[in-house]
Formats: C-alpha cells, structure tokens, sequence
C-alpha cells in the first residue's frame, strides 16, 4: 500500500522500528574518505530520517551489516570456548535495487552453497529491507545492463521528494497498520527506478573459459596495483579469512575472528609448500572478471554482478571492470582464431 509521508510521520515510524531493530542505511562519515578531507558515504546505524544519504551512491554497500568486515566468532581459553553475541536486535537495511540483488548472491553464497553459514543465517534470519528508489542513474552504473535496475521484494521503499517529503510503497502489514493508524496519507506508489545508464555492458553469449587464454589480461600485469579496494566495495565479494587474536603471550587465551579477504591482493592464493596460483595481477584480475561474469552464472543462472559500478567509482588505477566485460568480445575472437 502506498503513501505520502512526512519526515515527522517517518521519524516516528523509526522511533517503532528500533524497539526491535537497529537502522542501518548509507550515512555521511565526515573525513572518512580516501583523501585528506573527504568523507565517505557507508553503512552506519542511524536514528532520524535526515541521515540517511539519498543522493549519492554509498563507497560501500550493504554487505558489511551482515557481513562485518571483522567478525569475532569465538573467544577461547585453554579449555574453554564461549560464542561471541550476536546483536540483540535484528536490522532494518536501506538499500538500493542493484544491491538487492547482490542480497540474493549473498544468499547464495553463504546459505546454498553447502550447509548454511551460522553466523551470516543468524544476522539474515531478522532483517528487514526498505529499497531507496534511484531517480536517476550515478556514475559508473550499468545495473540496467545486468537486469537489476528493478526490485519488488521489499519490505517497504522509499523515495525522498524535492520537498523533504517520502513516498513509500509499504508491504509490512504491521508497518502498513502504523501509518493508517498514523493518519498517512494513501497514495498509489512506485519506487523510482532508472531505465537507462550511461554505462552498458555486454557479456558474449559465446563466453567460455578459453577466454582465459587472451592476451587481454596482461595489461593489468603493469596497471593493477592489487589494493584489493574492488573486492571491499564489491556487494557480492564474500571471501573472508580467519585470524586468531592472542590476549597471552602463551597463545592460549584469546579471540578467532574473520575478516574480509581479497582475491585481487598477494597471499590469496599462497598454499603449502611455498606455491602460489596466481602470482600475476592480470591473472587475479581474469579470476575475478571470470567469476562475476561467467563461471558463477553456470552454476546460478544469473550473474553475479548487479553492475553497481563501485569498483569503477573506488580504483586508484582507474580501471574500468565495465571496460573490462566489453573487452570479452574481441577476447574470444582471439582465441577461437588461434
Ligand atoms: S564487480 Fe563491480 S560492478 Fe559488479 S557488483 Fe561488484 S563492485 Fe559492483
Ligand atoms: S581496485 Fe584497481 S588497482 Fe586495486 S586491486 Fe582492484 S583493479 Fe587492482
């Protein structure tokens, strides 16, 4: 059901939620940014409507909410273990289509792939998702190209209008129940979505692995400077990595921890006995470019890149993963000629 809120009537309806949620959603951290005084917009918990950025794309997505960059699972003595707490309350996210999508990668990542993951499980089992609609396109995007420029299961989606005022399309009953009750004024709503980017990619229908054998990674032996920042603002990268924290100098009292881990950066791929699968960083860069857009579409049916452009937006070399797909073409013509 849909209506035309004010910021009061919304603040008020927060004021609910965090009876049994936290609030998350992209917020302004001032002087956070990659640069001497700038900021950065990421996930943060927020209490009023007027933190919430609707009008720049987040640096980070969602993903962090769920799955936080440092997570400690466990603490440990000599012959004990005891589970870290989860939060007490549950999170309602504010996030984008594009993101969405990458929600359901996640999933299926964490969820389907094997037995459930019981700490991603335990965060997801009690959300909530409010989708901010996109009026226009941001820089960098290409999520119309990837099929996931449009989302309708929420549980509630926003628009913010030029007078400081929402529409939202509701679908909580319990929500619903509050702003009727609240006196809301009902209106038919459509979440803002765009239909155009200025980015397009194309992914060959003719795509196999044999790309592999291209010339075209090579350039980003020089060019790629394996930061890994693509992989961190990626909604769906969900590699992780454990580290154990020593509270003694003994090593037996302590914390296991797991944080996020990159494919692009040097130890990824070391194994035992001093090998290393992918030494070279066109070699992670074809990993990666593969992974989003081939091998995980055999096993899904779908992409795993929703074409939010963070990578574009975040990389200090300015490469381009949008540049990157629409190179796959002439790729594959180069193999098949050899
Ligand atoms: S690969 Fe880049 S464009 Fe695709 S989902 Fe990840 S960050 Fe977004
Ligand atoms: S952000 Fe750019 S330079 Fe850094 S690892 Fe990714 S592609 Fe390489």
């Amino acid at each position: 059901m849909g209506f035309h809120i004010t910021d009061m009537q919304l603040n008020v309806l927060f004021q609910t939620w965090q009876t049994n949620y936290h609030i998350y959603a992209p917020r302004n951290f001032s002087g956070g940014g990659r640069f001497s005084d700038t900021d950065c917009i990421r996930y943060g918990k927020i209490e009023h409507a007027d933190e919430i950025v609707f009008d720049k794309k987040s640096d980070y997505s969602f993903k962090e909410v769920l799955t936080p960059v440092s997570q400690t699972l466990f603490f440990f003595t000599e012959g004990q273990t005891k589970e870290a707490d989860f939060p007490q309350k549950g999170a309602v996210i504010f996030l984008r289509s594009c993101d969405l999508y990458a929600l359901k990668r996640l999933d299926d990542m964490y969820l389907h792939n094997g037995p459930a993951d019981y700490y991603y499980q335990h965060l997801r089992d009690n959300i909530k998702i409010v989708l901010m609609g996109c009026e226009h396109s941001f820089e960098n995007c290409f999520c119309v190209s990837m099929g996931t420029n449009v989302s309708t299961k929420y549980d509630m989606s926003i628009d913010r209008q030029p007078d400081g005022t929402y529409l939202v399309d509701c679908k909580d009953e319990a929500w619903v129940k509050q702003l009727v009750q609240a006196g809301c004024e009902q209106q038919e709503v459509i979440p803002a979505h765009v239909t155009e980017n200025q980015v397009t990619v194309q992914v060959p229908e003719n795509l196999t692995a044999e790309v592999a054998k291209s010339t075209m990674w090579e350039e980003y032996n020089s060019r790629c400077i394996n930061c890994g920042r693509c992989n961190f603002v990626c909604p769906t990268c969900t590699c992780f990595t454990m580290q154990d924290l020593f509270y003694s100098e003994n090593g037996k009292v302590g914390e296991r921890r797991r944080i996020w881990a990159s494919c692009m950066v040097d130890g990824f791929t070391d194994v035992a006995g001093g090998g290393s699968y992918r030494k070279k960083n066109g070699e992670r860069m074809r990993f990666k470019v593969l992974h989003k857009v081939l091998d995980y579409k055999q096993r899904n049916g779908y992409h795993m890149c929703v074409g939010c452009g963070r990578c574009d937006d975040i990389c200090p070399e300015y490469i381009s993963f949008s540049g990157c797909i629409n190179k796959l073409q002439s790729a594959m013509t180069e193999v098949t000629e050899q």
